[in-house]
Formats: structure tokens, sequence, C-alpha cells
């Protein structure tokens, strides 16, 4: 397909070379045929003109014999007193001399020379017996004519009958005529037939031809037997009466169009000269240009294959080449299609800034095109996602491939010298044959890359059928949290209290939501929450326990009241309006409700969160960051958090009794949070043991089920009644 494009862009910068040429072969070619064209039309002239000199030859000969063969003297002195001196006078040298005849003769009526001339031939015997087989034709000829009384002139100019031809003579042409002579007045009377007779020569080479050349501008006319004298000359026959030919006269014809032609053919190629520049100059620049834009064009197919940041192949390729490697599989063919994600780039890219995102892209790419081998194609579909295409897939390559791809992008990268640290999940799909669906199978390794990634990260997890059923149930409990927020009744939230460390008394209570499953029993809300923001109903969920949460603030006046709060909620514009006006619905002073977020919540990246968490606190509410130490936030980050509270993760205090346990760390944590101001609770309190641990420590406040255990409303009320009529009676 490439090669036709660009054959094409050839032969459109070449047209107007071709036009060009095509033009000039036109002309030349209609200059060619005009000019041969004028050149025949030329010869054709010049021909007829030799014939008609020819002829007029003919008839001045006769003419000039009638001058003297039509004389009485003449007539007398021949036939009755012989004078040879006056005949040669007047009949013979002199018609030479006069008229340039060549040959004069004069024949008795039986056929005898009495009197012949013949130029170069002293002998008159001779001269006679020269024209004999020539003459005697036309002699006899006229002699019947005469006998039978017929007086007809030749023509206009020629008034007396006579007998002309062309001949050759010794090999040279020759017009050879006779004449009767006879009386001018009438006075002589002859025999019809008895006339004595003058015949005349005239040679049509030598002096003629000159004559010819001359008077009509033939060039090097020359007679020939035959025309044997050269390609580039003209002939004319030269025909006797009897259709015999004589001979040819040849000359150099007169070329008009030739002429023409070698006249124009230097402004011809100059002219063609400056087309072929002009055109090669135009193909040059058309060439120039078309190569301009097949490059242009392959950079365009180039960016709408690829990705610009990291030049690996984009979405729209990755769709074209798994089709492409499906449908050209065979029957028994394995290939897999692997689904990678980064674990925490997000996080790297909004708290590090983009750039150095970009460059941490870049050099994912570089390792991943390391690890997968120069024959695999690694596309970048998302901002962290990425594929890779594995023909004839084996099972045990596959994995290794998986694992040392996962093992890659864990090593520490480093970005202007900072160690960046971020991991990566891959769900693997694979297909059999030609007849999988590429969308069927994308959509399996999509679904494995979710289990890989819920199932702690840093992992892979090839797809199997009970991942979709897993699917499914996911999406029937989507289903049925739908139905349980319209219904009502089957969610309820919860309240664990929080103690003051010093005082040993609730200082709080921690909004916990409960999902009562009609048929599944008790959900977890680490279940349910994250399908909640994943599916759009984290909004009424969250508005329904900060509800339930202020209603019971209002029930229970001294005591705080702590909402858990997910950053898809706080990422909503108008959730900072939605709680003012909840709490002023319930009366409720803002100073007792704080919001427990996580990391994520403070990492988002239209600020949304940030703007929220602002207005909220400059109206007086409070913020606790949750589940301290398990995620993104160092010690670092600690000194810029616009929180009030930090609530120490439960794993630290669970791992006190391990060996190298979390005691230096809450120690540790407690430490810079008092020196920036914060408060610290310490979550999921279990002994007695680490309740004075944590005391000890300095920790603001407990929570755990050593000190209570969440609970309805009701419970929560007849614990509450309790302890108080336990601390009145004390
Ligand atoms: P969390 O915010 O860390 O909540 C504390 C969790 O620790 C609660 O689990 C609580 O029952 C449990 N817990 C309390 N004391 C102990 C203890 O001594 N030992 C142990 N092992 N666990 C203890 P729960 O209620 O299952 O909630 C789990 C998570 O679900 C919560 O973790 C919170 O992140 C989320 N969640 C619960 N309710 C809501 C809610 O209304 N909205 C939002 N957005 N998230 C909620
Ligand atoms: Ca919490
Ligand atoms: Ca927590």
């Amino acid at each position: 397909m490439r090669f036709s494009v660009g054959s094409t862009a050839v032969f459109k910068s070449m047209l107007p070379l071709v036009v060009a040429m095509t033009l000039m072969g036109g002309i030349y070619l209609a200059v060619h045929w005009s000019t041969q064209q004028s050149d025949a039309v030329a010869v054709a002239r010049q021909q007829q003109l030799i014939e008609l000199v020819i002829s007029k030859m003919q008839y001045s000969i006769a003419h000039d014999q009638e001058s003297v063969t039509v004389w009485d003297d003449a007539v007398r002195t021949i036939s009755q007193e012989w004078d040879r001196e006056w005949v040669d006078s007047n009949l013979g040298s002199w018609m030479h001399s006069y008229f340039r005849h060549d040959g004069a003769f004069v024949v008795s009526p039986d056929r005898k020379p009495l009197y012949a001339f013949l130029v170069g031939e002293a002998n008159e015997q001779n001269a006679f017996r020269n024209i004999v087989p020539e003459a005697m034709p036309l002699i006899a000829r006229l002699q019947k004519r005469l006998a039978e009384g017929d007086e007809a002139g030749t023509s206009e100019q020629v008034l007396s009958i006579g007998e002309s031809d062309l001949v050759r003579l010794g090999g040279r042409p020759a017009i050879v005529s006779v004449k009767p002579i006879v009386s001018d007045t009438g006075n002589i009377q002859q025999e019809p037939g008895g006339e004595f007779l003058h015949v005349a020569v005239r040679f049509l080479d030598g002096d003629f031809l000159t004559r010819l050349g001359a008077d009509y501008v033939f060039e090097d006319v020359r007679f020939s037997v035959v025309p044997n004298l050269g390609q580039e000359r003209s002939y004319a026959p030269i025909v006797s009466s009897s259709g015999e030919t004589v001979g040819y006269f040849s000359w150099l014809p007169f070329r008009p169009g030739a002429d023409v032609a070698k006249a124009t053919a230097p402004v011809l190629l100059v002219a063609a000269f400056c087309l072929f520049a002009l055109t090669g100059v135009l193909s040059m620049i058309l060439r120039k240009r078309s190569r301009r834009l097949q490059q242009s064009q392959a950079e365009l197919n180039h960016l709408a294959l690829h990705d610009p940041l990291t030049g690996l192949a984009n979405r729209a390729s990755f769709n074209q080449l798994l089709a492409r490697v499906v449908a050209a599989s065979t029957a028994d063919q394995t290939n897999a299609l692997l689904y990678l994600d980064l674990d925490r780039f997000k996080q790297v890219n909004d708290t590090l800034g983009h750039p150095v995102g970009d460059r941490l892209m870049i050099e994912v790419a570089k390792r991943l095109k390391e690890t997968a081998g120069a024959a695999a194609v690694i596309s970048r579909i998302g901002g962290d996602e990425f594929t890779i295409v594995v023909e004839h897939a084996r099972q045990d390559e596959v994995e290794k491939l998986c694992d040392s791809l996962i093992a890659a992008i864990r090593r520490p990268f480093e970005i202007d010298g900072q160690p960046v640290l971020i991991g990566l999940s891959i769900g693997v799909a694979v297909a059999k044959g030609n007849a999988a669906d590429p969308v069927e199978i994308t959509r399996k390794a999509d679904i494995a890359l979710y289990h890989a990634k819920t199932s702690g990260r840093n992992r892979y997890a090839i797809f199997g059928p009970h991942m979709d059923e897993l699917i499914r149930t996911r999406r029937d409990l989507e289903q049925d949290l739908r139905a349980a927020l319209e219904a009502g009744n089957q969610l309820e939230v919860f309240y664990q209290p929080v103690y003051s460390a010093a005082s040993h008394e609730i200082s709080s209570l921690e909004a916990l939501i409960r999902w009562r499953h009609p048929n599944k029993g008790g959900i977890a809300p680490e279940v349910f929450v994250p399908l909640a923001e994943t599916s759009g109903l984290i909004d009424r969920l969250g508005a329904f326990v900060l509800k339930e949460a202020c209603s019971t603030a209002r029930e229970f006046p001294d005591l705080d009241i702590a909402v858990n709060v997910s950053a898809v909620e706080l990422g909503q514009r108008h959730y900072a309006a939605q709680v003012f006006s909840l709490l002023r619905q319930f009366g409720i002073e803002p100073s007792r409700l704080e919001l427990e977020i996580t990391e994520t919540a403070l990492l988002d990246e239209a600020g949304v969160c940030e703007k929220n968490i602002t207005a909220l606190r400059e109206f007086g509410v409070k913020f606790a960051l949750d589940d301290f130490g398990t995620g993104f936030s160092s010690f670092g980050r600690l000194q810029r958090l616009e929180v009030d509270r930090i609530k120490i993760d439960r794993s630290f205090v669970q791992a006190f009794d391990r060996p190298g346990g979390g005691v230096a760390i809450v120690q540790s944590i407690v430490g810079v949070a008092h020196a920036k101001g914060l408060r610290t609770t310490a979550e999921g309190v279990e002994t007695e043991e680490q309740s004075e641990i944590l005391r000890n420590l300095g920790c603001d406040e407990l929570q755990g089920f050593h000190l209570a255990e969440p609970m309805s409303k009701n419970s929560l009320r007849e614990r509450l009644g309790a302890e108080r009529a336990q601390r009145t009676s004390s």
C-alpha cells in the first residue's frame, strides 16, 4: 500500500515532464508532417514543370522548323535546283546556330538522306545512320498522314503538320521532330506523301539542362537512364509517345518544408529546452513537495498509531494488532494478552508533578521493552495502562514474563536523583485459535487485572471462569445495594465509642455503616463501600450516614461524632455545601463533626477535595487522617497535612506483641503529630496491654473492641445510660 502511494506521487511529480514531452513530441510531429507535406507538393510541382518545359520544347522545335520548311525557296532548291550550300546555311547549320538545334536533316520522299548535320559527327552518312532507328517510324507515320491528305497542325502555335517524339539517341535524351518541306504560297504543287522532309534533333542533356537549371531554378539537373542517382533527388521520367521511358531527369528538389524546418529548428530547440528546463524545475518542486507530503503523512500515520510520549503503540493500533494476531492464528495456536496497570503511578504524578510523571512513564516504557524483548509489541492504551500481546504463548513462559515485568517495575526508578517507587499489576487472558473475539479477550484480561489489583497489587492473575462469576456477583451486589438504598431498612449506622486515654471516658463516636442483606446476611463495608464508590452510589450512601450521624449527635450533645468520608464523595463540588446544610438542619455545632479521610482524598488532581476541606475547616469542621501509616504518606508529608487528627492504623497496634513490632513506629508518629499540634487516636485496641502501652506512648484517644465494639443506636443508648448511671453512683 505504501508502495502504491509512493508510485502515484512520483507519477504526479513527473506529470509536467510527461506533458511537456508529449507537447514537444506533438509539435515535432506536426512540423515534420507539414514540412513533408509542403515538400511533396513542391516536388510534384517541379516534376510537372519539367514535363511542361519538355513539351514546350517539343512545340518550339516544330515551330522553329516551320520558319524554314514552309517556304517556296526551300521546296524549289531541294526538289529542282539542288544547292547544298544554300541548304546548309538555311536548313542546317543555321538552325544550329540560331535555334540551338543539335541536328538537322533533309530526307527525300524515298527516305534517303540528302543533307545531314549532327553535332559532334562530321561524317554525314554516320550522322544519318545515328538517327535512323528513332526518326524512321516518325517519317513513315508522317508520310502516311500526308498521303491521306491530313494537314492538321500540331497545335495553335504549330500550324503545319508534323511528327515529333522523345527518344534516346546514342544514350542521350533527345527530341526528334519531322516536318514536310512545303510551299508557303501554294504556288508549288507536290504530290501528297511525296514531299521532302526536314528532321530536327535537339538533345535534352548538356546545354538544355544548364538552361533549364538557370531559367527555372532547378539545382543540379542531370539525365540518367535509370533513376539511380540517390534518394534525396527528385526524378521525372521522360516518356515517349509510345509510352516507353527514355530516361530520367533528376535534380536536387526544392524542399521549402525542410528549409522552414531547418530555419525554425534552432528556435524550436531553444523553446523545447526552455520547456524542459521549466517542467524539470516544476517536477522537482512537485517531487519535493510530494516527498514532504509523504513524510508528513507517515508522521501522521505514526502519530495516529503511537503514543507520542513513549513511542509505544497506542490503543487504536493495539486493537488492530490484536485482531490481526487472532485472525492469523492457527486452530491450536495459543495467544496471550497481558493487561498491565501501574500501581501508585497516579500518586507520583499528583505529588511530584506531571513532568516527573512523564519522565517516569518514559522510563517505565523502556523497562517494559527491555524485559518483554524486542519482538513483543507493547501498547500504551491509557494513562498508566499497557498491553502486551504474546503469540504462541506457553503458560509457564507467560508466568515467567509476568514475574520479570513486575520485578522490573518494582525496582526503584531514579528521577532527578530522587528514588521513585511504583508497582505493577497484570491481568492475563489466554485465547486459542482464530475464532476468539478480541473484545472478549480484552475484557477477560481486564477482569484478571482487576483481580490482581484487588488481591494485593504487584502481582498477576490469569483469567479463569471463576472471575467471570465474581464479576457477576459484584454486578448483582451493586444491584442489591441500589435496592437497599431505596428500601432504607437494610442499611443501618452503628457507632463505635472512642475513649479519652487520660480520662477513660467516651469522648466521641465513629459512625460505621452496616448492611444486612436480605439473603446474604451482613456484608462488610470493606466490600460494599468500594462498590458504592465505583457505581456512583457513594453520594447517597454518604448522605445517609451523615444524616444518621447528625441525628445521633443531636441526641448525645456532649459527644463529638466522626464520620468516614470517601475521597470520591469529597471530590464532589457541592459536598461542603451539603454538609453545612445538614449541620444547620440538625442544629449541630460544626466543631463537633470530624470527617475521617484517607490519603487519596489529599491527592486528588482537580483540587476539589482540597477546596472542600478548606471550606469545611474554615467553617469549623474537623478532619482526621484515617489508617495513617498504610498508604503513601511519609513523615515528610505529615508536616504539610491540613488535618486535626491522625488515626494510627490498627496494624501497628496489633504488631505490638510481634518481634520488632510497631511500638517504635507509633511512638514516632505520636511524637511528630504532637509537634505539629495534631491529636492522635489509636485504632484496633483489642487488649488492656495494648491500651496501657498506647496511653504510655501519649496517644490522646483509644478505639477498639477491648473498649467498645461498634453498636446500634439502641445499644448505644443503653450503654451510655449504663455508663452515666455508673458515673453518678461512683
Ligand atoms: P475504618 O474507618 O478504619 O473503621 C474502623 C474499622 O475497624 C471498622 O470496621 C471497625 O469495626 C473495625 N474495628 C474497630 N475496632 C476494632 C478492633 O479492635 N479490632 C479490629 N480488628 N477491628 C476493629 P468496619 O465497620 O467493618 O469498617 C471497615 C471500613 O469501612 C472502615 O474502616 C471504613 O474505612 C469503611 N467504612 C465504614 N463505614 C463507612 C461509612 O459510613 N462511609 C465510608 N466512606 N466508609 C465507611
Ligand atoms: Ca474510620
Ligand atoms: Ca481506620
